[in-house]
């Protein structure tokens, strides 16, 4: 099953990522950095598995993190 990583720690809280695709990110009022909704945390990863259909949307988002903290498998 394709999935989203997210290095979450590494995260500068840009917003691009919850811009661009609001049903899968939002920015935490705690501390500012983006979280991958419903993912599970593994380590220092949040990991969460997506539709096939999402990959090219992920992927994009992906390439635009500033910081390349985003994977998509799949
Ligand atoms: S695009 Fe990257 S740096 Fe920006 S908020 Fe999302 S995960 Fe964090």
């Amino acid at each position: 099953m394709p999935n989203i990583i997210h290095y979450r720690s590494k995260c500068i809280g840009c917003n691009i990522c919850y811009e661009m695709m609001p049903s899968t990110w939002r920015m935490s009022k705690k501390d500012g950095k983006a979280t991958l909704l419903k993912a599970e945390q593994k380590r220092q990863t949040s990991v969460l598995q997506i539709d096939t259909n999402l990959i090219e949307e992920a992927k994009k988002v992906a390439n635009a993190c500033p910081v390349k903290i985003i994977k998509v498998n799949g």
